[in-house]
């Protein structure tokens, strides 16, 4: 069995859910840690499935998803806090894993743009809700009254916003890494100016481009 065929059947999303922080409630239901999402829209049983932003996958999925990290790191990550025993002998040697104490790995240009497109795509995710929500509650009562600019600002960049988060979830690496390259300033300027978008997670290094 593969490496991922092992992780898939030893280790459930509800599991990997419950490990890592996401709190799942009565018939698997959770809040989705990829949408601002205030009542649990995420089922999660052996796999997931949101139907707020439509987010979708397996155990391996989740965790690469939730930590931004390649579905290989997804997959080591797991057999480690979940201690499942696997060997990779395609590598040649055996990896030992330590929950204590890990190796913090260099960050390759590569593994920062991944890092950078996660990013992007759940900060975006947020506004995108966010505006839905300023469109709704900002909307003008009557055709006398001055537009609300947060009212304008939901108008204007919904759209925008809706394209590349669909070029980020379905589009090809070639379509994608012009976009996160543009994306990266304007996130950034997004989590500054709306914290809440962050989500609390780490602060995180964008380098210097
Ligand atoms: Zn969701």
């Amino acid at each position: 069995m593969t490496l991922f065929q092992t992780v898939k059947e030893a280790v459930s999303t509800r599991q990997a859910a419950g490990r890592y922080g996401v709190q799942v409630g009565k018939g698997g239901m959770a809040c989705c840690p990829f949408h601002p999402d205030k009542t649990p829209s995420m089922k999660v049983d052996s796999r997931f499935h949101c139907f707020g932003c439509g987010a979708d996958g397996d155990v391996i999925a989740f965790t690469a998803k939730l930590f931004g990290l390649r579905p290989v790191e997804a997959a080591r990550k797991l057999a480690a806090d979940f201690a499942v025993p696997f060997s990779e002998k395609e590598r040649g040697q055996p990896r030992r894993f330590s929950t204590k104490k890990r190796e913090t790995p260099r960050v390759s240009p590569e593994e920062r743009y991944r890092l950078a497109e996660a990013r992007c795509f759940r900060t975006l995710c947020r506004y995108f809700h966010l505006l839905e929500d300023w469109e709704r509650e900002f909307a003008p009562k009557n055709p006398d009254e001055p537009l609300h600019p947060r009212f304008l600002e939901a108008v204007q960049k919904k759209d925008a916003v809706s394209h590349q988060l669909e070029v980020l979830q379905c589009g090809s690496v070639a379509e994608k890494a012009p976009l996160v390259a543009d994306c990266v300033k304007e996130v950034v300027h997004l989590e500054r100016k709306f914290p809440e978008l962050a989500g609390g997670d780490p602060a995180m290094d964008w380098g210097s481009h």
